[in-house]
């Protein structure tokens, strides 16, 4: 069933050259980066600050800044991403890198609110101009190939913002399919990775608490052999910066059905919101219960919402597969690294694969972040072309980063030549790439 709408005249809110749809470790990575070439830019976000899954999810902590190189933990993630660390670091909300799976892999701890002002400066310094509380719900298009503006609903009614080039860092790929470029969903067979409800727990006693983080699976093994039942395997209970705050990683979000929440679908989405917070009461009553140093903590923060890893993986020019991440694969046309093992969330359980070249990092190619079919626009994060098993492993945030600053950057290399960012000449972007800071994976 349908209602018809009375047409309307959308008014145009402003005219960019670059249009940047989402404002998580991509987004703020691309929008930063073609801001500070010089390009006129502006960045969409539902929400009231940035971060991505990074705040507004709960995550808290960066993984794949880092790699195991030959058995020793190098930062293989830098560029726009170090100046965040560095503003972290000067606001005290940067944890020093820690390690797990008895440290064959490290990640970062940061604080969410010292995060949210920290990609803050950063943008605005990039003279980046920020529209929050903007949901993007389309696209207009000036001929089939080419987007000519994104749809934004906000408070103050509906608006087009005029682009030469967009860069699609919604993590659920929503600008691109809007536009019609290709795109999978999940791995073939219908089956998406798990989501999982993030929180916070404050008031933790840390010197009792000590590595209590490394005991909480088996105090859940042993809970299970008495009958109780947890939705998942392999938590992640760990402390942030201030260790008097832990934040807690063993929720996982189905359907009745047994089938994940999907991220584009509003009513799972609500079911899953609801059924996120039930895990979190139980799990947090568990923690409070079974580990010491939780005797008198509280749940500090539930995530506003749901933690989304999969939706929609946008088809490119090149599609990034798991044997490229095991096999650390090289690619000419290099734009970055990622140096995290593929890490899949099944039910009830997450299996991780690791590296089987030593070198513990694969290249990231150009043409994964240029999708088929729409010739001004490109896509970096989770949802840029990659495989169901490949995405396991490259969207997490340090190659999110890398994405995004390599997207931004195209983008101006490509206003700069006059061309389509299809033929951007890939040499000068590596060549700019580098000058800006970032590492490319090519000594
Ligand atoms: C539960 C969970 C735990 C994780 N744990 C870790 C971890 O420990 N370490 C790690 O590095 N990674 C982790 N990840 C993965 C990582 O956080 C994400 O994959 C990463 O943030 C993706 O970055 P992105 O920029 O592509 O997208 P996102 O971070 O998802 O950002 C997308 C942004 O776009 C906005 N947006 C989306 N659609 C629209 C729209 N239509 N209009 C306006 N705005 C829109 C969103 O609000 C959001 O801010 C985890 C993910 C989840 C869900």
């Amino acid at each position: 069933m349908f209602v018809l709408e009375e047409r309307r005249e959308t008014p145009v809110l402003g005219e960019y050259e670059v249009v940047v749809l989402g404002g998580g470790p991509a987004g703020i990575a691309a929008a930063a980066a073609a801001g500070r070439a010089g390009c006129a830019t502006i960045l969409v976000e539902r929400y009231g600050f940035l971060g991505g899954a990074g705040t507004a999810a709960g995550v808290t902590n960066f993984c794949g800044l880092h790699a195991n190189v030959h058995g020793e933990h190098r930062q293989v993630v830098h560029g726009m991403c170090d100046e965040i660390l560095d503003r972290l670091q000067r606001l005290g909300g940067l944890a020093a890198p820690h390690g797990i799976f008895n440290d064959r892999i490290r990640a970062q701890a940061y604080d969410v609110s010292a995060y949210k002002i920290a990609a803050d400066e950063l943008l605005l310094g990039a003279e980046v101009k920020l529209l929050f509380h903007a949901m993007g719900v389309g696209v207009s298009k000036s001929q089939k190939s080419e987007i000519e503006a994104l749809i934004v609903e906000t408070k103050s009614g509906r608006g087009a913002i005029l682009g030469k080039v967009f860069i699609d860092c919604s993590g659920d790929g929503d600008l691109a399919a809007w536009a019609g470029a290709p795109f999978e969903l999940g791995d073939g067979k219908g089956n998406l990775l798990y989501p999982s409800t993030m929180y916070r727990i404050g008031g933790v006693d840390a010197e009792r608490a000590g590595n209590a983080g490394d005991h909480i699976a088996a105090l859940m093994d042993e809970a299970e052999r008495k009958g109780k039942r947890f939705p998942r395997k392999k938590p992640i209970v760990r402390p942030q910066p201030n260790g008097a705050e832990w934040r807690a990683n063993l929720t996982q979000i189905r359907n009745p059905d047994g089938s994940a929440v999907s991220g584009i679908d509003a009513e799972q989405l609500s079911f899953g919101e609801v059924e996120g917070r039930r895990q979190v009461r139980d799990t947090f009553e568990f923690i409070r219960a079974s580990a010491p140093g939780f005797e008198r903590a509280y749940i500090a923060d539930i995530a506003p919402q749901i933690g989304i890893r999969e939706t929609r993986r946008v088809r490119g020019a090149y599609l990034l597969t798991e044997d490229d991440v095991l096999d650390c694969a090289d690619f000419p046309d290099t734009i970055g690294v990622n140096g995290w093992p593929v890490e899949a969330h099944v039910a009830g359980n997450v299996e991780f694969v690791f590296q089987r070249n030593p070198r513990g990092f694969n290249q990231l190619p150009y043409r994964m972040l240029l999708p088929a079919k729409v010739d001004n626009l490109l896509v970096a994060g989770r949802c840029a072309s990659m495989t169901h098993g490949a995405q396991s492993a490259a969207r997490v945030s340090g190659a999110c980063f890398a994405m995004g600053q390599a997207a931004g950057r195209a983008a101006h290399l490509a206003l700069k030549s006059g061309v389509s960012v299809r033929d951007v000449d890939v040499p000068s972007l590596q060549k700019l790439l580098e000058g800006d800071g970032a590492y490319l994976g090519r000594d």
